[in-house]
């Protein structure tokens, strides 16, 4: 067990870091070398040959992506390092927003051929949504093809940001030798196969003059956080490398731009100069804002990173097992005893920390207490889902939630035995605790259960886990679209309901008009009626009446979405009138106005972008227009790489990911990304209906 605690003055000594990028990027690699590196394993592993620390869950290694964010921690300097892994995958972007809301810096990777990818786009994005100051690696600086500059350039153009060249390479490609640092104004180069003693020596004399050039530019970035560098670059005079570091910190913390530095991870040069930026650089937990939330009644509360602060905390994963259940969290305030009962704001009730745990990937190192600023894994949490706030129970606080989107795709699980079936209830309730873009629900009239998902891979994974991990015995249906219905016209409903219950005349009157409304992803709800038509208190009811009637729509029974519902018309009687009635009525008002009006049939549209090499650019663009895509751009990579990027239907990209390797030999990556919902083609909707009603209607 170990005994040491975290204490506040500490804090400025921690970094919570993710590592992000595109697939393949090097995420993986780079993590294992900085674990390598810091002394915190002997040995570096190979994502090629599946022994690495970080992909460690079995559908991991065996597909070679890195699938959970699995947490480890390292020391670099005076520094205790956290790092989350963060998936590449489109598929989990829920993993990677549900990291990015614990983290506080971020190290973006970049491939020095592929550029600014999709999905380094996408989570940067995020990480501008999460306020996260972030530096940027561009890693594989040994690969044909590479190019430093001109990918800090398509940063600055792709992403929008002010990019500070903090390096130059040294040598490009397979005489990539390592690079110089423009702070120090020094060569560090690497010649031992390891990389483990770079050496420190005055920059080649040809890189001078650019390196002179760069400088100038990063000093004139660092300026405008520090006057004494402002006047000292104006005197002529010498700037020290620790003021130039605290400026350009400033600068990273403000979001204002982002350093770029870079290396070859696997070829094991860079990783310690990128670990010293992670610590100069990238936030502790005192220089972010101090947490928000709001209290049971509505108020809102800030609480310094302090362990003399109460209690506060996010479950920011929960990761079950055959054995057991670990709850992920990020403590923002106070601290917490192993042994010691916190409250769970959303349940009400107190749960225990009987065991607190640090984390490296799938082994567990034991401390006595969590305390603000840092992550820990936490043994003993009965009722907790993921994005649940953990408080004192005197002072209850909720951080705010993180928002995942809704799924796109199911698929049906049916068990083989009554036995298997409770046993499959518990596997899906556990996996479901777990993973909030994994989503459950049983169709009433058939009995079916039908397991939904934000892709193909991601619900391959889940029921890969429940068959193989878990052990049920149970057979996966083929996969569906997550289909949504809506309205192309204005309508209005009446909804009348009366009724004699109880020897008591139950009475509510409303009509709803519904109108389309394309920018909505749920629906929208107003009230038009004049005050006191009726009664305030009824209007909650009568707008959960619209919400949960627009749950099945009338044509099929999908739910819709782009709908606007208002309340235009309406009575109520003093003693008869009642929440429940009105209820009712509403739903009979938006049935009736369904009825009225014309229904169509949306389906998920993903943005697919696809990379292989130029011979076969002719066929992919052919197969994408056959699955019906609308191809919206295409742009030439290095080393005779084309990209497309398309539109597409899910509905034809099952079975893609093998298409794609047998029309390319295997060559061709992409990745896809739900991108919204339209209505689907006439033909399309005829054969969807044909499907579910036989062509008799
Ligand atoms: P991730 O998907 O971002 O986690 O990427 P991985 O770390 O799994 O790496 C993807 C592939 O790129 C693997 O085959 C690595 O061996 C390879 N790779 C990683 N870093 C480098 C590098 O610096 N140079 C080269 N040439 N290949 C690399
Ligand atoms: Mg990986």
């Amino acid at each position: 067990m170990n005994n040491s605690v975290a204490g506040d003055a500490d804090l400025a000594n921690l970094r919570n870091i993710g590592i992000a990028a595109h697939i393949d990027a090097g995420k993986t690699t780079t993590t294992e070398h900085m674990l390598f590196y810091t002394g915190r394993v002997h040995k570096i592993g190979e994502v090629d040959d599946g022994s690495t620390t970080t992909d460690w869950m079995i559908q991991e290694r065996e597909r070679g992506i890195t699938i959970v964010s699995a947490v480890t921690y390292c020391s670099w300097r005076d520094c205790r390092i956290n790092i989350i892994d963060t998936p590449g995958h489109v598929d989990f972007t829920a993993e990677v927003e549900r990291s990015l809301r614990v983290l506080d810096g971020l190290v973006v990777v970049f491939d020095a051929v592929g550029g600014v990818q999709p999905q380094s786009e996408t989570v940067w994005r995020q990480a501008d949504k999460y306020r996260v100051p972030r530096i940027a690696y561009v890693n594989k600086m040994d690969r044909i093809g590479a190019g430093f500059l001109a990918v800090s350039e398509k940063i600055e153009e792709k992403l929008g940001v002010k990019t500070v060249v903090m390096q130059l390479p040294i040598g490009e490609e397979s005489s990539f030798t390592g690079m110089v640092d423009l702070v120090k104004m020094k060569a560090i180069v690497y010649s031992d196969e390891l990389g483990l003693h770079p050496a420190e020596s005055e920059i080649p004399a040809g890189m001078l003059e650019q390196a002179e050039k760069y400088r100038e530019l990063l000093i004139d970035a660092a300026a405008q956080f520090s006057d004494e560098i402002m006047e000292k670059y104006f005197a002529g005079e010498e700037i020290g490398e620790e003021e130039l570091r605290a400026a350009l910190r400033k600068g990273v913390l403000s979001l204002s731009f982002v350093p770029v530095f870079c290396g070859s991870s696997l070829r094991n040069k860079g990783v310690q100069p990128l670990l010293d930026a992670v610590v100069d650089y990238l936030p502790s937990p005192l220089d972010v804002p101090p947490v928000k939330g709001v209290t049971p009644k509505g108020k809102e509360e800030e609480r310094l990173p302090s362990s003399e602060e109460p209690f506060s905390a996010l479950v920011y994963k929960i990761q079950s097992d055959p054995f057991g259940k670990l709850t992920y969290i990020r403590v923002y305030s106070g601290h917490v005893r192993s042994g010691a009962a916190v409250l769970n704001v959303r349940t009400g009730r107190k749960e225990r920390f009987n065991r607190i745990m640090r984390l490296h990937a799938d082994h567990r190192e034991e401390v006595d207490s969590a305390s603000a600023g840092d992550l820990y894994a936490v043994v003993g949490l009965k009722n907790v889902k993921t994005g649940d706030s953990l408080s004192d129970d005197k002072r209850p606080l909720i951080l705010e939630s993180i928002v995942f989107p809704e799924p796109v795709i199911s698929v049906s699980i049916e068990s083989a035995t009554r036995a298997e079936q409770e046993k499959l209830a518990d596997v899906l309730e556990k996996l479901q605790e777990e993973d909030p873009t994994f989503k459950v629900s049983s169709n009433e009239e058939t009995g079916q259960i039908l397991l939904s998902g934000m892709g193909e891979l991601h619900l391959d994974i889940i029921t890969d886990r429940i068959l193989h991990d878990f052990g049920v015995d149970a057979t996966i249906g083929k996969p569906q679209v997550a289909y949504k219905e809506s309205v192309r016209r204005v309508s209005e409903g009446d909804g009348l309901f009366e009724k004699q219950m109880g020897g008591k005349n139950l009475f509510g009157h409303v009509r709803i008009s519904l109108e389309p409304c394309p920018d909505s992803s749920s629906f929208e709800f107003e009230n038009r009626l004049p005050e006191g038509a009726i009664p305030s208190a009824f209007i909650p009811s009568i707008r959960q009446g619209v919400h949960d009637s627009l749950e099945t729509g009338v044509m099929i029974g999908y739910p819709l979405i782009g709908v606007k519902a208002s309340l235009t018309g309406g009575e109520y009687r003093d003693m008869e009138s009642s929440e429940v009635a009105f209820k009712i009525a509403a739903s009979m008002a938006v049935r009736d106005a369904l009825q009225k009006n014309e229904s169509f049939i949306m389906e998920p549209v993903m943005k697919v972008c696809v990379e292989t090499p130029e011979q076969y650019l002719g066929e992919v663009i052919a197969d994408l227009n056959s699955r019906r895509g609308r191809i919206e751009g295409m742009d030439s990579l290095p080393g005779g790489i084309q990209s497309a990027e398309a539109l597409v239907p899910l509905s034809c990209l099952f079975g893609y990911a093998t298409d794609l390797r047998s029309l390319t030999q295997g060559r061709a990556v992409f990745t896809s990304e739900f991108f919204r919902y339209s209505e689907v083609p006439p033909a399309v909707q005829k054969e969807i209906l044909d499907r579910v009603y036989g062509n008799v209607y």
